[in-house]
């Protein structure tokens, strides 16, 4: 039989059973049972809305984040099916590839868990970025997360002809365009996923090395390198130190760099940018040895030029210049729930939009924003798919 026959009738059928299983009238005891049951059951569907023959699932969540991720477990504590596409091959991206070594959540941990799983009690306040890591990963464990990786979606758009999102998706592995459907689309793309680095005249000239700050890891290698990062505020040096250029385009510090692992480099360690952006704010120097620069003129060769009209040369250019974010570029139809910068647009509701269409970790919330979206979010969609709608 064509698995394209029985492969929606058996979602629609195992849907159903789900159902009827997670009524109220079940006792603790016999909801422990259904409650294993269910979770084979949600493995199952998920390999079924996963084979190649059926692209189609009631809700799609886009992004692997802890946005998507809070989104998945909630939808799977519902029983509710789901695929989860991801552009990267790694879940959490953010935190497993484009952050550095020494990073901690820079807020206590208990603004920082995922719905219906706090941390172990044996983390410390502020979670370290590798015991943060594996804490997502035992949330997939838990709730049988299955991210589809390496598929960027690269077009969207709500077909009124059969009241469905059609989500296009460049597989990198194949090459191939795959067309995904879903009743319910959650657009969970983050709030930093793009790196932005500013225009600056002559950069191209620039003879040494460039990078932004998710591809910095820590100091090492950068040892008696003249180092310029851009966007991390205001300090003075006399020395072949780090150089902050402060610029007033400059409008989040994401990354910075950590002494311990610096070597000579004269680098500062701070856990999170408001530190940073605070202390430099009110002229409190992070360190003796790093010099403040106004914003950057142009560049050219390896000397860079500043508003000042002075000079320096440098060999190495960080920007820490924040994000900018591209998920309107490929979805049609959101003008009703993001705005022109890809943020959540305040009301009625900021995670909910027209025709099925939701958002999760775009309104500039957190960690603590990606959770309670998330739990929103499935709430609504259970409360929908209840009605039979949209
Ligand atoms: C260095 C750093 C430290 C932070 N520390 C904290 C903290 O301590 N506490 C706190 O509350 N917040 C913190 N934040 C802010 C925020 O909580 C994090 O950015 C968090 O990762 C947001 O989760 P998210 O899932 O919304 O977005 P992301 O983690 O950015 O995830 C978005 C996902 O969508 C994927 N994606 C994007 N576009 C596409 C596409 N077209 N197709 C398919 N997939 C796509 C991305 O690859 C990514 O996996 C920090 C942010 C940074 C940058």
């Amino acid at each position: 039989m064509n698995p394209k026959h029985w492969v929606p009738i058996a979602i629609e059928t195992l849907t159903q059973l789900l159902e009827i299983l997670h009524h109220p009238v079940f006792t603790h005891w016999e909801y422990a049972c259904i409650s294993s049951y269910s979770q084979l059951h949600i493995s199952l569907l998920s390999v079924l809305s996963m084979s190649p023959e059926n692209r189609e699932a009631p809700v799609i969540i886009v992004g692997s984040g802890p946005s998507g991720l809070a989104t998945a477990g909630c939808l799977s504590a519902l029983s509710i099916p789901y695929i989860i596409l991801e552009r990267e091959d790694n879940f959490a991206p953010l935190w497993t590839q484009k952050s550095y070594d020494c990073l901690h959540l820079h807020l206590k941990k208990q603004f920082c868990d995922l719905p219906h799983m706090p941390f172990p009690s044996s983390f410390p306040t502020y979670v370290p970025r590798k015991q943060y890591i594996q804490y997502l990963q035992d949330y997939m464990v838990h709730f049988n997360i299955s991210p589809l990786y390496n598929r960027p979606v690269i077009e969207s758009f709500h077909d009124e002809a059969v009241s469905k999102w059609i989500v296009k998706v460049k597989n990198v592995i194949s090459d191939e365009v795959e067309e995904y459907s879903c009743r319910l689309l959650v657009v969970a793309t983050g709030e930093s996923s793009d790196p932005l680095i500013p225009e600056v005249e002559g950069l191209d000239s620039f003879a040494g090395r460039v990078m932004h700050s998710t591809e910095y890891k820590s100091g090492k290698g950068l040892e008696d390198k003249r180092v310029l990062v851009v966007g991390a505020g205001t300090y003075i040096d006399e020395g072949d130190g780090i150089h902050w250029a402060n610029d007033d385009d400059v409008f989040e510090i994401t990354n910075s760099c950590d002494r311990q692992n610096s070597g000579d480099a004269k680098l500062a360690c701070v856990w999170g940018f408001e530190q940073v952006w605070y202390q430099e704010a009110r002229g409190r120097p992070l360190h003796n040895e790093d010099e403040v620069l106004p914003g950057i003129e142009r560049i050219r060769g390896n000397e860079v030029f500043f508003k000042d009209g002075k000079s320096h040369p440098f060999d190495v250019i960080i920007f820490a210049t924040g994000f900018k974010r591209t998920t309107k570029m490929w979805l049609k139809g959101s003008d009703d729930l993001l705005d022109n910068d890809g943020f959540a647009k305040p009301c009625p509701s900021y995670w909910k939009g027209k025709n099925g269409l939701y958002c999760a970790g775009l309104a500039r919330r957190g960690l603590s924003g990606a959770k309670m979206d998330g739990m929103n979010i499935a709430n609504d969609i259970k409360a929908m798919l209840s009605q039979g709608c949209p």
